[in-house]
């Protein structure tokens, strides 16, 4: 995370732990110490800050996707990719499955 100590680090992802809980703040999956990623919900490079209330759990996947989107983008990008029953249907599966090997 840009512009953080490492102090600051474990803090935010300790906070979103407690208050936000172990989820991928966009697909809703259940992230672990492998995959979890604190994502700027609005993000840096758009006006985002390092304030906590502007951090989530974002599982690998969705934050390499997101990139330096605003999460109204993210969502819209992938609908309009996928199409929004293939892309509901597809990620629930997905993640269903990858939810079971936790
Ligand atoms: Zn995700």
């Amino acid at each position: 995370m840009r512009g953080c100590s490492k102090r600051h680090w474990k803090a935010a992802k300790k906070w979103v732990m407690e208050n936000r809980g172990p989820r991928c703040a966009y697909c809703r999956r259940k992230v672990t110490r492998a995959n979890a990623t604190i994502d700027h919900i609005v993000p840096f490079s758009r006006g985002g800050t390092n304030h906590l209330d502007n951090l989530a759990f974002a599982c690998l996947q969705c934050n390499l996707l997101k990139g330096n989107m605003l999460p109204e983008e993210f969502k819209a990008a992938m609908h309009a990719f996928f199409g929004r029953l293939i892309w509901i249907a597809a990620w629930r599966n997905k993640f269903v499955n990858t939810d079971r090997k936790d």
